[in-house]
């Protein structure tokens, strides 16, 4: 019996010096949509042989051909022709961002309209690259120019794919640099997606090389490569750790955007409803796969049992469902991995505090990563659910006594990437802000992001800031140029 044949996965290649190339040795390896747990694309695997080849090109097309002499406004120019196109072919990057993701597509449109934005943003900034003229004390003409750093090393997460290479690639491109992209493993595929519209947007063969592979045999041989002079790194504390120490070597510069186990913070006086809201969005939105989730959440404990049960009720009612249902609030987990680690904080969780909402797979769901959104209360901020973070939909409720208790628990992480913090009295909400050891702080809300403000983190959680004039200083160095204007001899020996 002739079985029915199943339609082979779509082979991206991967993109170098211009060109879409396989893998030097031809190996591919599979991206899982996380709703069916099926191979959705093969990508190639590469390996030190492919860096090498993606580095060389890189520093190629920084030392040499056309990218050293392009302006400034032709450079802006190409980052305008990038977003146009991002916006032109949002409906599909999105519907593939969403599939390969898991995220639901609503919140799929956002992060492809904030990449192009990101483009925007960066595209006006290459014009205002500014140096300056220094008041030395002699006859001389000292200036500080401001040049690129070199070929940029950009290791990016799963969870906003498209995004991350957007907040990595814009200024790069729009400071001079040259890139080489290493996307997630799990989630590759807006990006390779993305690599088809460089050449046409003006973009010299070898500025931006987009490889796909995994961790060790890609970034690793990636971070260690002499000739990258910068590495930028968004993903886990652990990974971030170990760059730093491979980066050191060569004395790259290096930015890292880590971790958290933000706080998320409510006063007794604040609007009730847009604080159980505020509570579920912080730490739910995009499965909970957030860096700066709202995972603990702190309550003064006068409003804490109505708290929690308001929270846990409305928890119950998000509606789990495939990416692609426009009705979707949260899709699956990104991966396996990813479910089995999110599945295992579920149960530590039942025993280091007590299950609201949740706890488990969701029942709804015969394939795919699903798991529901949980929320524990009565957790001690020395649990490990309240100190490590998760990464996946799963809250921690910890109750305060007063303002000073809440700074204390709230500071009392080895993270500060984000915190917020809901009152109605401004005085106490200002002293909490300053107070607060985070490189983000909100007030009555949580998560909002613009590329027009800085994002990076204090302590643990990284150091470099992204986005903003901040996010392209990180990708420039400084020259000192002395001009002397005597013209006599200057005569010491
Ligand atoms: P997660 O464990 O949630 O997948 P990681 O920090 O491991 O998060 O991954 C973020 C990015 O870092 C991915 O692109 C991954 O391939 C890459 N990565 C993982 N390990 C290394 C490493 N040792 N060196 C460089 N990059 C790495
Ligand atoms: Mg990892």
């Amino acid at each position: 019996m002739a079985s029915e044949a199943k339609a082979s996965p779509r082979r991206y290649p991967m993109y170098i010096n211009g060109e879409f190339v396989e893998s030097a040795d031809k190996k591919y390896f599979p991206v899982v949509d996380p709703s069916t747990e099926e191979v959705m694309a093969e990508v190639p695997e590469a390996n030190e042989t492919d860096v090498n080849r993606a580095v060389a090109a890189a520093k190629a097309a920084f030392d040499s051909g056309a990218w050293p002499q392009t302006t400034a406004q032709d450079r802006g120019r190409i980052l305008f022709r990038l977003a146009e196109r991002i916006r032109k072919e949002a409906p599909h990057l999105a519907e593939l961002e969403a599939r390969n993701s898991g995220k639901p597509i609503v919140e799929a449109e956002y992060d492809i309209n904030d990449a192009a934005t990101c483009f925007e943003y960066y595209g006006g900034m290459a014009t205002k690259i500014l140096g300056q003229v220094n008041p030395v004390p002699d006859n001389a003409l000292s200036l500080s120019l401001r040049e690129p750093i070199g070929v940029a090393a950009q290791i990016i997460p799963w969870n906003y794919p498209l995004l991350m290479a957007a907040w990595k690639l814009a200024p790069a491109i729009a400071a001079g640099c040259t890139c080489i992209l290493k996307p997630a493993e799990q989630t590759p595929l807006t990006a390779l997606e993305f690599a088809s519209y460089l050449a046409d947007a003006g973009l010299p063969a070898g500025v931006v090389n987009i490889i796909t592979g995994f961790g060790e045999t890609c970034g690793a041989p990636l971070v260690k490569h002499p000739d990258v002079d910068k590495v930028a790194f968004t993903g886990s504390a652990e990974v971030g750790k170990a760059i730093m120490r491979a980066a050191a070597d060569t004395v790259k510069r290096v930015t890292l955007e880590l971790g958290g186990k933000s706080p998320n913070i409510f006063f007794a006086d604040a609007d009730f409803e847009s604080a159980i809201d505020g509570a579920l969005f912080g730490v739910f939105i995009n499965q909970g796969e957030v860096c700066s989730a709202g995972s603990r959440i702190l309550v003064e404990k006068s409003i804490y049992p109505k708290f929690v049960e308001a929270m846990s009720a409305k928890a119950k009612t998000i509606r789990l469902g495939p990416p692609l249902e426009r009705e979707t609030k949260m899709g699956p987990l990104v991966s396996k991995d990813q479910f089995d680690r999110v599945r295992s904080y579920q149960e530590l969780g039942k025993k280091e505090g007590k299950v609201a909402a949740g706890g488990g797979r969701s029942a709804s769901f015969k394939r795919g990563y699903y798991v529901e959104p949980t929320i524990f209360y009565d957790v001690d901020n020395t649990a490990r659910i309240a100190q490590e973070e998760i990464f996946g939909p799963v809250a921690a409720v910890i109750p305060f006594a007063d303002e000073a208790e809440a700074l204390r628990i709230a500071n009392a992480t080895p993270y500060g990437l984000a915190a917020a913090v809901w009152s109605r009295d401004i005085f106490k909400a200002f002293r909490m802000v300053k107070a607060l050891r985070a490189g983000i702080v909100w007030v009555n809300h949580m998560q909002p992001t613009y590329v027009e403000a800085p994002w990076g983190g204090y302590k643990q959680s990284g150091f470099g800031r992204e986005l903003g004039p901040w996010g392209i200083e990180e990708y420039l160095e400084t020259k000192q140029v002395h001009i002397n204007l005597n013209e006599q001899p200057i005569g010491w020996y």
